[in-house]
């Protein structure tokens, strides 16, 4: 059994002990979770221990990223669960502040990136990379640490603070981790545990319709038909409403103009099982 983490819970116990890490010279590194952890979330702290003497992970259910019809309360959350799975994955710390201690009494500052942020999970969920891109502005620059890990899981996300990270100089390396699945493809996610039986049968359908498309692609299909086959295949599965499901630059996540991609390729999805809503990506 590993050691019992140590949680701080305040800004201040926080730069207590990363001041007290850096000052023996060690590399400090974070990975923000919203917690109801897995094993996806553990393979960034294991990406994390291989740049870092020190890895701290965040575990905050960000109140202004989620819309006011979104599932903010029935999240998932269980602090005692994600700690020993944290400290068996090596972590060496876990902040967990409260909403007041992330947004006291009159915090008014939003953090808004245009571009990046506006098509696919932007239009879907207005707000939602506003409230990301302030909770993680916050993250980083009260823990100031050398590298912060985030998943490809969340493709748009990962590019989004990518972003901001140059925008407002933060002295950080923000890395991609690839995406961690089960044995069926279907990608890890906390939401995953709000899937009824039937569903979660259904589930590894948005993975193979996106490697489906992949194999289309390659095969000379215009970005049109891929994207009109791929929802095609997410409605039989017995997905619906399908919020997306596109062929993208995997830079700029701008579409293609042309009837075939003429850049680096990503392909993103998003769409409702049941009331679960179910988000992926590859690469195309
Ligand atoms: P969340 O707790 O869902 O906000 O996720 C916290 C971090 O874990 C984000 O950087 C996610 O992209 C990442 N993550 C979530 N699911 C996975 C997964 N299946 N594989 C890799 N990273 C993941």
């Amino acid at each position: 059994m590993p050691a019992p983490l140590p949680v701080v819970r305040t800004v201040a116990e926080l730069r207590a002990q990363v001041a007290a890490w850096r000052s023996s010279g060690e590399r400090i590194g974070l990975v923000p979770t919203m917690g109801a952890l897995h094993e996806g979330h553990l393979s960034l702290v294991e990406l994390a221990r291989g740049q870092a003497a020190r890895v701290i992970a965040s575990v905050f259910v960000n109140p202004t990223q989620f819309g006011p019809n979104e599932d903010f309360d029935a999240y998932p959350r269980g602090e005692a669960r994600d700690a020993a799975l944290l400290a068996g994955a090596g972590c060496d710390l876990l902040y967990a502040p409260t909403a007041d201690e992330m947004y006291p009494q009159g915090f008014a500052t939003t953090i808004n990136i245009s571009g990046v942020s506006e098509p696919l999970d932007g239009a879907a969920r207005p707000g939602h990379f506003a409230g990301v891109a302030t909770v993680v502005t916050k993250l980083l620059t009260q823990t100031a640490p050398d590298v912060a890990v985030f998943g490809e899981k969340d493709y748009q996300q990962l590019l989004v603070i990518r972003r901001l990270a140059r925008d407002l100089d933060l002295p950080v390396e923000i890395v991609g981790a690839p995406t961690a699945r089960a044995p069926d493809g279907l990608a890890l996610s906390s939401r995953n545990a709000y899937l009824s039986a039937a569903a979660r049968e259904v589930a590894p359908a948005l993975h193979a319709a996106l490697r489906d498309a992949v194999a289309r692609l390659a095969e000379g299909k215009t970005v049109e038909q891929v994207e009109l086959t791929g929802r095609a295949a997410l409605e039989r599965a017995g997905f619906g409403p399908i919020d997306y499901f596109e062929v993208r630059n995997a830079e700029t996540l701008r579409r293609f103009e042309g009837a075939r991609p003429d850049g680096p390729v990503r392909l993103l999805a998003a769409a409702r099982l049941g009331r679960t809503r179910l988000i992926d990506n590859i690469a195309g």
